[in-house]
């Protein structure tokens, strides 16, 4: 089994590089944010989801955390999951950490993927124009991206300490950088053969 969390800002490219090595690779693609959307079209939470999301802050800890180990159990017999989006904050990652020991998972590596704030931005406002997702816009953007150094970054130096941090440089196009995370999942899995 291969457990891979995605993290990057908002626009770095997450979310798709989670797409492909996912598909490549027959690992489970785990976006929180496209369960929290689903949810938001069809769930009962809906209502109480969609004001987080149009904001640019965050969904409730205990609320993502149980939609997300919902999502992990259901398909634990797989060859294991891309995180993409989750975990967000402090709590989320400790919750993960739980999770993971109570269920005997293991966590092989955070890719953190690396672009500057400008060329994100651009691509979020390039994306809003066909993704129809409301929050891409530049006040929620400017939002999120606070809400990014103010919860989420903090994780780059928990993951370090667990010395589980593999940087990518995510500014190349699309194919090259999916294939140097190939490239570095491959140097992951060496120690397991
Ligand atoms: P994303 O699709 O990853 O860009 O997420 C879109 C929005 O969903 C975020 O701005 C948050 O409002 C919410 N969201 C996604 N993932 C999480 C998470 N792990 N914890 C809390 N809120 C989240």
């Amino acid at each position: 089994m291969l457990n891979l969390i995605f993290f990057g800002t908002p626009g770095a490219g997450k979310g798709t590089q989670a797409e492909i090595i996912a598909a490549e690779r027959s690992l489970f693609h785990l976006s929180s944010g496209s369960i929290l959307r689903q949810e938001i079209e069809s769930g009962e939470l809906g209502p109480e989801i969609k004001h987080y999301l149009d904001s640019g802050t965050l969904v409730p800890d205990s609320l993502i955390t149980t939609m997300m180990e919902n999502a992990i159990t259901k398909n634990i017999s797989g060859n294991g999951f891309i995180f993409d989006g989750y975990p967000r904050s402090i709590s989320q990652a400790e919750a993960l950490y739980k999770f993971f020991e109570n269920n005997n998972l293991h966590l092989n590596a955070v890719i953190n993927i690396e672009i500057s704030e400008d060329e994100a931005k651009k691509r979020i406002l390039l994306r809003g124009k066909t993704s129809g997702r409301s929050d891409d816009n530049p006040e929620v953007i400017a939002q999120r991206f606070k809400t990014y150094h103010e919860q989420t970054k903090p994780l780059l130096d928990y993951y370090q300490e667990l010395g589980k941090i593999i940087n990518i440089n995510g500014e190349p196009d699309i194919e090259t950088v999916a294939t140097n995370i190939n490239q570095t999942i491959e140097e992951i899995k060496k120690p397991l053969q």
